[in-house]
């Protein structure tokens, strides 16, 4: 029989990956987007407007509203006038919203996918599979809350919503934060007022349209877009707490504007996790987990496994194994089901990452990058990997926010625990064993909010997420992300 497959020179196989592109004809742009409140979409007092686009190939996708203070504020008094009737409603009738806007999510999940990767750039197998379901997953969550508050929280009196929430979220996960903020304040009886970020403002508007179809009260819910002065405004306005997602360095700000205000705050801020992985892992097992730390969503995202901790006799084998892996990574259209690394999110975050790596070479280290053809149009960059890394280096200091990683190696556990918590940070961690006790060991010594065990970047609706140190304060997800939009037997909110 002869060998019908031809072979091309140098016997590499002859397949590949066809291009399997998701169809954008799920999603309806209009040519232009109001702003979101009391219920419906107005235009804004400010007069401006400005483009969103897809990082992936720079075409406007549409114009989006700017909100100023004037904007903001009527948005505040929006939510206010909806905060009595809202918080008079029987917590199972409000449950029965919270429970529409979950179901609506799973009815529209493809749109919303596609949607979030014209916008974020990020991998369409990504919003489908992660970022959409764990969005509906958390109104889920949250409403099965709404009628059992009082047994929530035992001994703590009965519980109350604390008013208008004011919310600012990131672009890495555009609808995922809109719900993580959301779904909570809702169930607990808030109001809000949620500003999404600049460059991602498609899927949030998409949520007001959900809004509307699921027939929230007017003015439960309003969305203002709009850049950093508008959720500085927000900051300023007249509401009751503020969720902030974001910059270390923007919480600061917001922790200074509230401090006296008697505004309630919760902070999720960066993070520069080390993912830990000791002699005895199981290999190829902490490579595709260490590869998912970093290279999920490009790198952005809060707590990404951005420092990698190698104890030292498995260095030599571990690296060429993530070399190998790093080869096979496709970066390229996100629309595409095959895409592992999408685009980078905007041309200033590209630059930021692109200054972080050069400082990382010219402070000694040495840099790996896979051979791949990058789009001539759009933000693109290597998956990159870093050796030769201290601890005083930039890259192992800064959060990139991109897919780049840092590696470094240790000896021993106290070692490891060292330089795992030498960190300003202190959102999450990673502990690559096979001993059960080591993990304990670990975990109670690391000082992040989340450790994770043989695994990484896991999310789940019931289970608390937030950081230590200059990684923020206060928690989102489970019982703990209830309790801040809460007050107890009406006492100080
Ligand atoms: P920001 O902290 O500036 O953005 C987060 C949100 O806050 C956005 O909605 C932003 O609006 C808004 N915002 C900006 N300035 C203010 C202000 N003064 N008062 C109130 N709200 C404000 O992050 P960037 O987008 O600038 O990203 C910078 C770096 O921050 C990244 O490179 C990354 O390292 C880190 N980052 C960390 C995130 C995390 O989850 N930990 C998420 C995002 C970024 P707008 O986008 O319109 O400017």
């Amino acid at each position: 029989m002869s060998d019908a497959i031809e072979r091309p020179a140098g016997g590499a196989p002859p397949w590949g990956y066809a291009s399997a592109p998701e169809s954008t004809d799920v999603v309806r742009l209009e040519d232009r987007y109001g702003l979101f409140i009391g219920g419906e979409f107005v235009e804004p007092k400010s007069g401006r407007w400005f483009p969103t686009i897809s990082p992936s190939t720079e075409e406007t996708l549409a114009d989006v509203a700017e909100a100023d203070a004037t904007d903001v504020a009527r948005a505040v008094d929006a939510a206010r006038d909806a905060t009595p009737a809202w918080q008079a409603l029987a917590p199972a009738e409000r449950a029965k919203y919270v429970f529409r806007i979950a179901r609506q999510l799973q009815e529209r999940a493809r749109e919303f996918a596609v949607l979030e990767t014209m916008n974020g750039g990020k991998p369409i197998k990504e919003s489908r599979d992660v970022d959409v379901p764990l969005a509906a997953a958390h109104f889920f969550y949250y409403a099965g809350w709404a009628d059992k508050l009082e047994y929530a929280f035992p001994g703590r009196g009965t519980p109350g919503p604390v008013g208008v929430a004011g919310q600012i979220i990131p672009w890495n996960f555009p609808l995922l934060m809109a719900a993580w903020k959301l779904a909570p304040a809702l169930a607990a009886g808030n109001t809000a007022v949620l500003k999404p970020a600049e460059t991602t403002p498609l899927t949030a508007l998409l949520l007001a349209q959900v809004m509307q179809e699921a027939e929230i009260p007017h003015g439960v819910v309003n969305i203002v877009t709009g850049a950093g002065e508008t959720g500085a405004a927000l900051v300023d306005a007249d509401v009751d707490k503020i969720a902030f997602t974001g910059s270390t360095e923007v919480g600061k700000a917001i922790q200074r504007s509230t401090a006296g205000s008697g505004k309630r705050l919760t902070l999720e801020l960066g993070g520069k996790a080390a993912n830990v992985v000791f002699e005895d892992a199981p290999l190829d097992q902490a490579v595709e987990g260490v590869i998912n730390g970093i290279f999920f969503n490009q790198g952005h995202v809060c707590c990404a496994g951005s420092r990698l901790l190698v104890q030292e006799p498995i260095f030599d084998v571990l690296l060429d194994k993530l070399k190998d892996r790093l080869q096979t990574l496709r970066v390229g259209d996100p629309l595409d089901k095959n895409t592992d690394v999408g685009a980078i999110n905007s041309k200033a975050q590209l630059t930021k990452i692109a200054e972080l790596v050069e400082s990382g070479v010219e402070e000694g280290a040495e840099i790996y990058q896979p051979e791949c053809d990058l789009p001539e149009r759009g933000f693109w960059f290597r998956p990159t990997l870093f050796t030769g890394v201290s601890q005083s280096h930039r890259i192992a200091r800064e959060e990139i926010f991109g897919p780049v990683l840092s590696i470094l190696t240790f000896r021993t556990v106290d070692e490891a625990v060292e330089k795992a918590n030498n960190t300003p940070y202190g959102l999450s961690a990673g502990i690559w064993t096979e001993k059960g006790s080591r993990i304990l060991h670990m975990a109670s010594r690391l000082r992040a909010g989340v450790v994770w065990a043989n695994t990484f970047n896991r999310f789940d609706p019931t289970s608390p997420f937030g950081g230590y140190k200059e990684s923020g304060f206060g928690r989102e997800g489970g019982l703990h992300g209830l309790e801040p939009y809460l007050t107890f037997d009406g006492g100080p909110r």
